[in-house]
């Protein structure tokens, strides 16, 4: 989470830092703030608040003519969001400014050694040290102090760094926390995420782990922790701006819900050939698929939710044990997990710090290792045996929506090629599955037609201060999204039971009024859930039921409301069930007033603990 920029160029840095901040305002929004080399002596402008009162201050202080700079939004983990600990910090001898993101986990034996040092010690984050640290060890050669500084340090970073005596000239360097390099004519930028460079450039570099980056305008050399210059490979960003901004919708949110048919179908469509599955190029061989003994799924949030349907898909299609974990209880839960075992790790950004740190210790363990990740060569990517990629395009809103479907429609792709690779599925039934995955699209479109019905049904319940989602199966797994989406977006209370643990205590909750949203998509199940819908409504719970059983869709006397979803097979409903879950998230929020695209304290992209 934060996001960090830096810029060197022969033109103004500041109006370019700014308009990088806001494109990565989206990792944080706690405060923010900016360092200026302004005539031989260091500026620093930072406030509480979003990147906009960061804005106000800078027109007020300004102009500045710096050429060069770093900036900061930050999500705070250590120190409340304050104007004194918002970043960039500065070195006691107001030298050295630096900006961070990531967690210094010693940083308190660091503070009380710079103490016993004589530094005076001016903020609660645990970023302020590093800046003390570097000023420590810096001799006029800021790469080296830089990697002297880091290996004083434990736990996650991603550092800027510029200094006094040094115009036009800033470092970085990275462990464990996103960090691009952006080649433009004459002029660098880093960022901790790709839309932030793409005023300069499209060509960037991704700067690996304990690298350490010299940048000046048109030059930059990177050395590796060894001090030995690394030739870098330069990556181009293949997708637009214009996809990274709003486009005519109120919010990132709803532009991102209205591109799920795009992103499923861009999932999909590259991977079929002949009708089946195609996963070899990406790294997935029938050989790893068969030869897993038990298969572990672990992630974070809603990619986990994605994770538990890709469970159940990955159990019935190919009868293969499988677990799905939270990543950061899988990390430290010491797994039993070998080199007979597949791990699946999913992240939209590919760098959740839980997610990647659980691929780490199932690689280390011996496992092979797969990764369902949106952003191309982020660390998960890099490090996974092999990649599926969601082409969902840059999400910006912190709730996810299009990354979440591009996960179900990769991990149905998997499961599908799993069951053949293991003998489960026969070509013949692994392409009447494939034919109705390329449906998606086309029903996403269709189920995108309940937007009014879902303004409407959230303007009758925005008031609730709780809510409850009941479902079986996958139906079950997709009321866990939708709980979630609900409760991030609006800040209402909600809970997801499998319907069928209502009797075992969540019952004595409902009392008259109480909302429930039953997600009956299997028809399998439906007469079950159908029967916990009743004994809820017998207790005088309003209801909404989101179908797609033609005995239910033309009888809706069961519930108070009926959202009709269209009929597909039960394990890939959720893709379908979910779209009017996230409107109801939306509009409950935007009734409620929320900042829909970034719910209070929340970021995107969690690369801290
Ligand atoms: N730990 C730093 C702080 O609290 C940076 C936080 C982050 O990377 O999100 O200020």
């Amino acid at each position: 989470m934060c996001g960090i920029v830096g810029f060197a160029g022969s033109r103004s840095a500041a109006p370019l830092l700014l308009q990088g901040l806001y494109r990565l305002e989206y990792r944080g929004y706690d405060s923010a703030g900016m360092a200026l080399l302004e005539q031989g002596s260091l500026r620093v402008i930072k406030t509480r608040g979003r990147i906009a009162n960061l804005e106000e201050k800078l027109e007020a202080e300004g102009p500045f003519s710096a050429c060069c700079g770093i900036g900061h939004t930050r999500w705070a983990t250590h120190g409340e969001p304050s104007d004194i600990n918002a970043h960039p910090h500065i070195s006691d001898n107001g030298r050295v400014a630096l900006v961070h993101n990531g967690i210094i986990e010693n940083y308190l034996e660091l503070r009380e050694m710079l103490q016993k040092a004589g530094f005076t010690i001016r903020t609660q984050t645990d970023s302020e040290v590093v800046a003390h640290l570097f000023q420590m060890y810096y001799q006029g050669d800021a790469v080296a102090a830089l990697g002297e500084t880091v290996k004083r340090l434990r736990g996650s970073y991603a550092l800027g760094v510029i200094t006094a005596d040094a115009p036009g000239q800033l470092v970085c360097t990275r462990r464990d926390n996103p960090l691009i390099i952006g080649l433009g004519q004459g002029e660098t930028m880093i960022a901790s995420d790709i839309p932030a460079i793409l005023a300069v450039t499209r060509e960037y570099i991704v700067l690996s782990d304990y690298q350490v980056a010299k940048i000046t305008a048109g030059k930059i050399e990177i050395v590796d922790q060894w001090g030995a210059p690394v030739a870098p490979k330069i990556e181009r960003v293949t997708w637009d701006i214009s996809a990274a901004e709003k486009g005519g919708y109120e919010h990132f949110m709803m532009k991102e819900i209205c591109e799920q048919p795009k992103a499923v179908q861009d999932t999909i469509t590259p991977r079929l050939k002949n009708g089946l599955p195609q996963l070899a190029e990406e790294g997935l061989t029938d050989d790893m698929l068969r030869k897993a003994r038990t298969i572990h799924i672990t992630a974070c949030g809603s990619a986990l939710h994605a994770g538990l349907v890709g469970k159940q898909l990955l159990e019935r299609l190919a009868r293969v044990p499988v677990s799905a974990q939270v990543a950061s209880e899988f990390r430290y839960g010491e797994p039993i997990i070998g080199p007979e075992d597949l791990c699946v790790v999913i992240s939209q950004s590919g760098e959740t710090a839980d997610t990647l740190a659980a691929l780490r210790l199932a690689k280390k363990k011996g496992a092979q290792t797969v990764a369902v990740v949106n952003v191309v060569s982020s660390s998960i990517a890099r490090e996974a045996d092999g990649v599926l990629y969601t082409w969902a395009g840059p999400e910006i809103s912190v709730a996810t929506t299009k990354a979440y479907s591009a996960q179900l429609a990769a991990l149905y792709l998997m499961a599908i090629r799993t069951g053949l690779a293991r003998g489960t599925l026969g070509e013949e039934e692994a392409r009447q599955w494939c034919k109705q995955v390329g449906e998606l699209p086309r029903l996403l479109e269709q189920m995108l037609e309940c937007r009014e019905q879902m303004q409407h049904l959230a303007s009758l319940y925005a008031n609730r201060q709780s809510m409850f989602f009941i479902g079986r199966g996958t139906d079950y797994s997709a009321c866990q999204e939708a709980s979630l989406k609900l409760k991030e977006l609006s800040y209402i209370h909600s809970e997801a039971y499998a319907a069928g643990e209502l009797k075992h205590g969540p019952i004595s909750l409902i009392e008259p009024g109480t909302l429930v949203i039953a997600l009956a998509c299997d028809p399998t199940l439906t007469g079950k859930t159908l029967s916990n819908v009743k004994s809820v409504k017998a207790r005088g719970a309003s209801v909404i039921l989101v179908t797609n059983d033609p005995a239910l869709r033309e009888n809706p006397e069961f519930c108070d409301h009926l959202v009709r979803a269209p009929i597909c097979p039960p394990l890939l409903s959720p893709s379908l069930s979910i779209l009017p879950m996230q409107l109801l998230g939306y509009y409950t929020a935007v009734m409620r007033g929320c900042d829909v695209d970034k719910p209070r304290n929340l970021a995107k992209s969690v690369t801290v603990e």
